[in-house]
């Protein structure tokens, strides 16, 4: 019997994070501070995060340790399992060999935990009794009340208000675990309750939800607030999945020409990466591939401009350089909600416009088959984003059976999809559409771009 499962002992479960900082060809652009246009301070973000977090934000350390603690509950769900897609790859007929990591095995069923428990250990150092945030399709959310249950703090979640109720479970979920969920635009905040009167069935955003999270903790002295994806620190925690899967990769005697992930703020898939692109940078591995899929109803990579930008929509947070579809992008109601984000993670913007990292769009119809074709060979059925990523795998294993190549694939698996089965009921029964490139309503959004001295 041929391997199909790399899997690692506890004891050899990282101990530190990667921080790519420490290896960058050129430093990332600073963050602004949009009143005064400078670089911003850490006692600007003193009152949203942990200090820890905020060093670790702009540490350019190689290498930083996991807590002990924090490894402790790893534990529960990590080392997690490096697959090879053998049933894939015979139904494909194609000579690459495919991998993929899955993530789909911790508690909330995707790796969000992964920094949702570092962010509540560090908050729960300070002191700190609350923390708020915000979820697209509820993912966050429930990873956020399991982290922050585990530690014994208080968890108040923001849902964009399409998911909300498109995704009745992962509220369930949350409040399982602990959690406050409401629907964003709520009426529990400024910026919620302007938008409920210009626009009482505002399916939100999470540009939207982040705003109100932000406002809710600074206007409380024992509340944070955390983010779950785009911020340096939030892909720092992620590239466990990396370091693990490069241990995996070695068992298996491989090295990936091609990796493969989906990409909303870019957290999951840097994480799996990070320790990859390093390879890249110092030149060993020259000629690997790195491919960010994205959604075509919310093209950040592939259509937006590298600009500075709000990270939410009423223009609280600092201003990060990204690629970006402008903070007022409400993007269509597609079912992938993790991907529907106007920015992208600093990081890997930086990666894409200095040519390390590729950039890709996929339609949503073709990649729920794409996921059913996975379903139906390796048997897990899943999540609605990383659907994109097995779509772009699938199309690239397929080059390959022309080409007569056996390229070697690694995916990244971010989660499961057991709470997204009414996006596959609305698939399978032929309720689900492709959205068009909303063009106007993006060069509208653009339009209100912050006016910057592009660095
Ligand atoms: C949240 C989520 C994503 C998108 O977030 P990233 O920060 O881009 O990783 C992707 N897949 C799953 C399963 C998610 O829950």
């Amino acid at each position: 019997m041929e391997r199909t499962k790399f899997i690692l002992d506890e004891k050899d479960m990282p101990t530190h994070w990667y921080n790519i900082q420490a290896d960058l060809p050129k430093p990332l652009p600073p963050v602004m501070h949009p009143a005064t246009g400078k670089p911003i301070t850490p006692d600007d973000l003193a009152p949203l995060f942990p200090m820890e977090l905020i060093k670790q934000e702009v540490s350019t350390e190689r290498w930083i340790e996991i807590p002990e603690e924090v490894r402790e509950i790893y534990q529960l769900w990590r080392p997690t399992t490096l697959f090879r897609a053998r049933r894939l790859e015979k139904a494909l007929d194609t000579p690459a060999k495919i991998f993929y990591k899955y993530e789909g095995s911790s508690p909330p069923g995707s790796h969000k935990p992964n920094t949702a428990v570092a962010q509540a250990y560090y908050n729960k150092q300070e002191g700190i009794k609350r923390i708020t945030t915000e979820t697209g399709a509820g993912q966050w959310g429930s990873a956020l009340s399991f982290g922050c249950g585990t530690f014994g703090i208080e968890c108040k979640v923001y849902m964009v208000a399409i998911s909300y109720h498109q995704k009745p479970y992962r509220r369930v979920m949350m409040e399982t675990w602990g959690g406050k969920c409401v629907p964003s635009p709520s009426p529990d905040t400024k910026v919620g309750r302007e938008m409920l009167a210009k626009w009482p069935d505002c399916p939100g955003s999470l540009g939207l939800a982040i705003s109100e999270a932000v406002e809710d903790a600074v206007s409380r002295d024992d509340t944070h607030y955390a983010l779950g994806s785009v911020l340096n620190h939030v892909l720092l925690h992620q590239t466990v999945i990396g370091l693990e899967a490069k241990q995996l990769m070695e068992m298996a005697d491989v090295y990936p020409d091609i990796i493969v992930g989906c990409i909303g703020g870019g957290s999951n898939f840097a994480g799996l990466y990070l320790p990859f692109v390093k390879d890249k940078i110092e030149g060993k591995k020259p000629n690997l591939r790195i491919i960010n899929v994205e959604p075509t109803s919310c093209p950040t990579l592939t259509k937006g401009p590298y600009a500075y930008d709000f990270g939410d929509s009423a223009g609280l947070t600092p201003l990060m350089k990204m690629y970006t579809l402008g903070h007022d992008f409400i993007p269509p109601p597609v079912h992938a909600g993790g991907l529907r984000y106007h920015g992208m993670a600093p990081i890997i913007c930086h990666l894409y416009n200095l040519g390390l990292v590729e950039a890709r769009a996929e339609h949503q119809l073709a990649t729920f088959e794409a996921g059913i074709t996975f379903a139906r060979t390796e048997g897990i059925i899943s999540a609605p984003e990383p659907n994109h990523a097995i779509k772009v795998v699938i199309d690239e294993a397929l080059k390959c059976k022309e080409s007569g190549e056996s390229k070697t694939i690694l995916l990244a698996h971010s989660g499961h999809g057991h709470v997204d089965m009414a996006a596959y009921d609305a698939y399978l029964s032929g309720k689900l559409s492709d959205y068009a490139y909303p063009k106007e309503k993006v060069d509208e959004a653009l339009a209100s771009l912050p006016k910057m001295p592009q660095a």
